[in-house]
């Protein structure tokens, strides 16, 4: 995520941009812990990642703590490697769903194929 700009990040690099609300949920501002952790879309999205992988849920509010999860599921090599696969996966499309709301306008099927 070191590449990623959220709008906030840009307002706060002097870009003027029309909103620094999150596209998704348009309630929070967006930053990429919103983004990708604390937005209901990504919430939702997690959950039913977490229920598909069939590990324990956690709040995870950041990246910090999606590591510290990972770290504390005792999985075995094999197991941690796809998950790790999956919550690359999972952030990358929420970036890339984000991305098609902002640029494609396309809001209404973004997540409808999880
Ligand atoms: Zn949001």
């Amino acid at each position: 995520m070191g590449t990623t700009i959220s709008r906030k990040a840009l307002r706060d690099r002097g870009i003027v941009i029309p909103s620094v609300e999150c596209p998704l949920c348009a309630i929070e501002v967006e930053t990429m812990e919103h983004l990708f952790f604390n937005c209901p879309v990504a919430i939702d999205v997690w959950a039913l990642v977490v229920r598909w992988l069939s590990v324990q849920p956690v709040n995870v509010r950041d990246i910090g703590d999606l590591f510290d999860w990972l770290d504390s599921t005792n999985l075995n090599a094999k197991k941690r490697k796809v998950t790790e696969a999956v919550v690359a996966t999972t952030l990358w499309m929420l970036w890339r769903y984000r991305n098609d709301v902002v640029y494609e306008g396309d809001a209404d099927d973004g997540f409808k194929s999880i």
